[in-house]
């Protein structure tokens, strides 16, 4: 079976799905790899470096679509809502496609997936069981972007990190609070604290206060009903109305305690929650800065807009997104194995395996023949359950 990897065409998108030192390790379970001439580029991985590995580069994308059985990206139609959809012509009934392909989010793009006939798995869709975890790609692009969105708030915010003892006085150190303690913010209050900001951190679940405690941080805890905060999968449930409106007006007080806020609160497949409302941002000093990581799902602060960065009330609100393109050596790095470990589970002998022997398969498994045949995704979607084939 060949792997190919087209050079990504997202605007901005600099990480490429597979690096040269994964071929070899892809080569051992019967997997040739295949790249578009360039595909690597950008992320500091050049074809000479593929080729040394075994790796065969090809011309162009057309030649990546037409000869090989397997075909992975990191943003494909779906995930790539800006160009994405030009890669459909291209596709081929029965080809097996890789990559964030945003399962939850419309169901136009998903079908037209479908009616491509293409086997597409999405990695968003990945369970959270410790099997997978190295296959998880959502948890490392996170880590990434965890990363990154503190960088970009202490290049953005008018003051310095560390608290600082000079012969010209004392600087008192920024504050820092994160909201959303996921594998992204867990990674932000890491980077925060190495670079000597305080601390504070909050989650609807109750279950992160001692994760944020160990990294140093404060947990600030909200009188707030949170018993029933997490599903089976270890996601944020979704909660009522009252209960968001309740919580923003506790966290407004805490935010205008903050320099520098980091918002990276998702729940799967639904419009991210607005908890940093547009009078808590007045609330804040000027120059002060938000970050928000849940941008491309709408943003958790009311005055977001994603993609831009825009100044109101004095406060500096960045909706950057696809933060983890802006790291795409590592980000790669970590995209590259995360496939690996997943394509030597999908395929044995040349072949894929069925799904139903698989629960990391069958999760993932988006479409095939033609049909979207993920019931998660289906009911989310809000389409018809698939009749189970009889006989
Ligand atoms: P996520 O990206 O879905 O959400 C980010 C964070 O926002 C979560 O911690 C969530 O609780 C929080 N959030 C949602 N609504 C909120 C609200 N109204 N107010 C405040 N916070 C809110 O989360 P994630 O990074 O995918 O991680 C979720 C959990 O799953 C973590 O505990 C993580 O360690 C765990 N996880 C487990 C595995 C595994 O077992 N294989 C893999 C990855 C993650």
């Amino acid at each position: 079976m060949i792997v190919g990897v087209p050079k990504e065409i997202y605007p901005g998108e600099r990480r490429v799905a597979l690096t040269p030192v994964v071929v070899p390790m892809l080569a051992k379970a019967g997997l040739e790899v295949a790249i578009e001439a360039g595909a690597g580029t950008e992320a500091g991985y050049p074809d000479a470096q593929y080729q040394e590995k075994g790796a065969k580069v090809l011309p162009d994308r057309a030649a990546v679509f037409a000869q090989c059985d397997v075909v992975v990206q990191v943003l494909c139609h779906g995930a790539n809502d800006k160009n994405g959809a030009s890669d459909l012509a291209l596709m081929r009934r029965g080809q097996l496609l890789v990559g964030f392909m945003r399962p939850l989010g419309s169901a136009e793009a998903v079908q037209q997936l479908a009616q491509t006939g293409v086997t597409a798995f999405a990695v968003e869709l990945m369970p959270r069981t410790t099997r997978a975890q190295s296959m998880d790609a959502l948890s490392s692009m996170a880590s990434i972007a965890g990363y990154k969105a503190v960088l970009i708030v202490a290049d953005t915010l008018p003051r310095i990190f560390p608290m600082m003892t000079t012969a010209a006085g004392t600087i008192a150190p920024s504050r820092v609070l994160v909201i959303g303690v996921g594998v992204a913010g867990l990674q932000a209050i890491a980077t925060a604290k190495r670079l000597g900001a305080v601390i504070s951190a909050y989650d609807v679940r109750p279950a992160v206060k001692e994760q944020v405690q160990s990294l140093g941080a404060r947990f600030v805890e909200l009188p707030l009903e949170t018993q029933d905060a997490q599903d089976a999968r270890g996601y944020a449930k979704a909660q009522d109305e009252a209960f968001y409106a309740k919580q923003r007006e506790l966290l407004g007080r805490v935010v205008a305690e903050n320099d520098a806020v980091i918002t990276t609160a998702v729940v799967p497949g639904k419009k991210a929650p607005v908890l940093v409302t547009a009078d808590m941002v007045k609330g804040m000093a000027p120059g002060s800065v938000i970050l928000d990581l849940a941008a491309e799902r709408g943003g958790n602060c009311e005055l977001t807009q994603p993609g831009e960065t825009v100044v109101q009330h004095g406060v500096t609100l960045i909706g950057r997104i696809n933060l983890a393109a802006g790291v795409p050596h590592h980000a790669s790095q970590m995209y590259a194995r995360n496939l690996t470990s997943f394509l030597t589970n999908l395929v044995k002998d040349g072949k894929m395996r069925s799904a139903e022997s698989d629960d990391i398969i069958r999760d993932t498994l988006l479409t095939q023949g033609g049909e979207v045949v993920n019931a998660r995704v289906r009911e989310s979607l809000g389409m018809p359950a698939l009749a189970v084939a009889s006989g």
